[in-house]
């Protein structure tokens, strides 16, 4: 125990050192702790005046650049920026005003101010634009602005977030500081406790060193934040200083836009005035020229007066002449009426005197008419009114071939009445009133005829006969083809054509006989009975004339009636005879073309007859010995042939009897032949070599009837060579008297004694 006790007692003293210690220890410590509130309470005091620092700190930079002054900036601007608007509206306002005026005045289209004015305009525009550029570089500034603001006002925010953390840490560690005091009185007053106590105090007071290391380094990181809340106000100063350059760069070029804006405004000012001082100007001129006219208009009005004034009398005297005039026309239609009675007398009398001057000149008319007529008649028997025409017809395929188609007619270059035919080797030579050669047209032929045709209309009988022997052509001269019609079909169109023209003062009735002679006999071809013989009788009326009773006439009036009679006669012919060309070559075809005519005016009556006769063939057939009805066939036609023969050489050669009774032929024709009557014998020729002895013959009997010389020397000379057919035929070819070349062409003393004949005819005439 001893031993513990003292050990205790060590323990004891032990334990009061170690108190003892803790005493110093403590009131170390106590004092520790009084300097650490001291200078902790330092430290809140120098927090709290930073705090208040930062506040006014924080104050004045709201002042400064708070939002309230970018704000007020920001509407200044805007205000400002509201203010320009308006103006550059009024501004365009006023620009559309002038234009609308420079529309107006049109007339100063082409002023130089107009140009200017463009220039203007456009200047205008750019600082318009780049008032706009400005004014979105404005708007760009205070978005930046706005944004600045909200930063602003979020670290304050922040700000005020931390101020708030430090007073409550402050509070607290005072409220600590307060707890710790409280448990050093209580340690104090309580010493057993204190062992205790000041474990805790040591434990708290490591906490409370640690809770101050964590202030300070919470207040470190504070400054820290402050510092860069600092930087931060320094950048946003900055950029704010940079804006409000930017600012004030833009309000120089917005003054400087305004400047020139308001110096086009001057510009489009001083145009207008001078614009305005132009018009003026023209409509003063535009006045003083109306007040020049108004004058003239005046004087004039005073001129117009004054002739007012002249012609008022002289209305006056119109209104008398009027009146007058009024009285006059009442009175006219007696006047009249007496004047259109006298007239009227007048009149009459002028056609009396008129219808007895045109009778007096109608009976000379027919005086005169009568005369021509007669002295034509003289002419035409002077000249001969009997007529030999040849016609040689190509050779053609009939002929055949080798030397006996060879052709033996030639031609005169220089006289077309002259034809040379080569017979056995000798040329013989005719000469005749005209020759037509083989290549002469249908048309050729007619137009030699026409002439002949158109007498027919003023009453002249006239034959016209196709003669040669068969196959010479005298069908195809007298009728023709369809195609190239011949003489007959031409003569009627003629007189068709001739009557229209005369139609006038005329009327014309045309008729149209066809008949046949054959053997002696004369057929109606247009008849019903054909095969009927017709006699030729003398007129009952005693005027001599002939007619053939029951012959039929037909009235044509244009050509497709004469195609109707034409065919209705070869119908007949070709019905009647089982050989038509046999048969036609061996009779006489006759057409009879009658033409009456009436002159209204004189009453005269005119009938003339168109004979166109296609003579049966005139080839020597009897010397051939035929025998029969060919025997009796060939006589009549040679008796016929040569009864024409002597009645045209007893007309031209004017004796006192013409044989016309010997054929039936001559007999029909009596009327045709004799008298004033024209003749027209066409002597066709084939130009064959084996035809020569037959062309020979029938060119004879051509130049023997033309031969036959007028006047009654020739007439003897003449009378005793004319030859009869049969006599032609005896003759042989060969032995035939010496073509008649000498008889063709006359020589001149045959000539002369002609021409004294005449003048003898004409001087017993009177
Ligand atoms: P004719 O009547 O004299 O016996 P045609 O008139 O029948 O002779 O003629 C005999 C042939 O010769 C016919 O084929 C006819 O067409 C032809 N002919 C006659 N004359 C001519 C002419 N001038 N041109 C052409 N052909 C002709
Ligand atoms: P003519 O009239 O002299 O008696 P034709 O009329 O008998 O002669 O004709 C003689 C020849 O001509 C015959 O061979 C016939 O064939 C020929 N002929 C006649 N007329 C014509 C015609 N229009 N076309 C063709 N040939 C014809
Ligand atoms: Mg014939």
């Amino acid at each position: 125990v001893m031993a513990s006790m003292a050990h205790l007692q060590k323990e004891k003293l032990r334990l009061q050192e170690e108190l003892l210690e803790l005493q110093e220890k403590l009131t170390a410590r106590e004092n520790n702790e009084l300097s650490l509130s001291l200078q902790l309470q330092g430290q809140v005091e120098t927090l709290k005046e930073k705090l208040l620092e930062q506040a006014q700190e924080i104050s004045r930079l709201r002042s400064e650049l708070g939002g309230t002054d970018a704000e007020k900036h920001r509407d200044l601007l805007a205000a400002e920026n509201e203010r320009l608007r308006q103006e550059m509206k009024a501004c365009e306002g006023e620009l559309r005003e002038l234009r609308r005026e420079q529309q107006q005045q049109a007339l100063c289209r082409d002023c130089p101010h107009l140009q200017e004015n463009a220039g203007l305009q456009e200047q205008l525009s750019e600082l318009q634009r780049e008032a706009e550029e400005a004014r979105a570089k404005l708007v760009e500034l205070d978005l930046e602005v706005q944004q600045k603001t909200n930063r602003l006002a979020e670290v304050e925010l922040r700000l005020k977030d931390s101020l708030a953390e430090r007073a409550e840490e402050e509070e607290r560690l005072s409220r600590r500081l307060r707890d710790s005091q409280e448990t050093i009185a209580s340690l104090k007053s309580q010493p057993q406790q204190i062992k205790y106590i000041i474990k805790t105090v040591e434990v708290e007071s490591t906490k409370v060193k640690q809770a101050l290391c964590e202030t300070q380094s919470r207040n470190q990181y504070l400054q820290e934040q402050v510092g860069m809340q600092k930087q931060v106000l320094k950048e946003m100063e900055q950029q704010l200083q940079s804006s409000q350059k930017t600012e004030a760069q833009l309000r120089a070029q917005i003054m400087m836009y305004e400047a020139e804006l308001e110096r086009a405004h001057g510009q489009m000012l001083e145009e207008m005035q001078a614009m305005e001082e132009e018009k003026n100007r023209a409509i003063e001129e535009a006045f003083s020229r109306a007040q020049v006219e108004m004058k003239a208009v005046h004087e004039n009005l005073a001129g117009v007066r004054t002739n007012l004034l002249t012609l008022q009398p002289a209305l006056r005297t119109l209104t008398h002449d009027y009146n007058s005039l009024k009285r006059q026309v009442r009175d006219f239609p007696l006047l009249l009426q007496e004047t259109l009675r006298s007239a009227r007398a007048e009149i009459s009398q002028a056609i009396e005197e008129v219808h007895s001057t045109n009778r007096e000149l109608l009976r000379k008319y027919r005086r005169e008419l009568q005369l021509r007529k007669k002295c034509h008649n003289e002419l035409v028997r002077l000249k001969g009114n009997i007529r030999v025409f040849g016609r040689v017809r190509p050779i053609t395929k009939e002929d055949g071939e080798g030397p006996e188609a060879a052709n033996a007619v030639t031609f005169d270059a220089d006289d077309d009445a002259v034809l040379h035919l080569l017979h056995k080797g000798k040329q013989v030579s005719f000469e005749l009133d005209k020759v037509f050669p083989p290549q002469a047209s249908q048309e050729e032929v007619f137009q030699e005829v026409q002439a002949l045709v158109t007498s027919c209309i003023d009453g002249y009988n006239v034959c016209i006969f196709a003669y040669g022997q068969t196959g010479a052509g005298k069908t195809y001269t007298m009728e023709g083809t369809a195609a190239n019609p011949g003489i007959n079909q031409r003569a009627l169109q003629l007189l068709f054509s001739e009557v229209r023209g005369k139609a006038a003062d005329w009327d014309y009735t045309i008729t149209v006989s066809a008949a046949e002679i054959y053997n002696e006999s004369l057929r109606d071809l247009l008849g019903k009975e054909p095969q009927e013989k017709l006699e030729i009788k003398l007129c009952p009326d005693g005027s001599g004339q002939l007619y053939v009773p029951g012959l039929t006439e037909f009235r044509v009036q244009s050509v497709e009636d004469i195609n109707k009679v034409f065919e209705f006669g070869h119908v007949k012919r070709v019905t009647e005879c089982t050989n038509l060309n046999e048969h036609s070559s061996r009779s006489h075809a006759l057409l009879i073309v009658t033409v009456r005519g009436l002159d209204r005016s004189t009453g005269l009556r005119t009938t003339g007859k168109l004979n166109l006769v296609d003579l049966a063939g005139s080839e020597r057939v009897g010397r051939s010995g035929a025998e029969g009805s060919r025997l009796r066939e060939a006589q009549h036609i040679n008796k016929s042939l040569s009864a024409l023969g002597d009645v045209i050489y007893a007309l031209r050669s004017r004796q006192g009897h013409v044989p016309f009774r010997n054929s039936k032929l001559t007999y029909l024709l009596q009327d045709s032949l004799s008298g004033d009557s024209k003749t027209l014998m066409m002597v066709q020729v084939s130009p064959a070599e084996k035809n020569t002895s037959e062309t020979l013959c029938s060119l004879k009997f051509a130049e023997r009837v033309r031969s036959v010389e007028l006047g009654p020397v020739s007439r003897k000379a003449e009378l005793g060579s004319w030859p009869s057919q049969e006599h032609l035929e005896g003759d042989s070819p060969g032995s035939a008297a010496p073509p008649g070349r000498g008889h063709a062409s006359p020589s001149p003393g045959q000539l002369s004694s002609r021409s004294a004949s005449i003048r003898r005819k004409l001087h017993t005439s009177g």
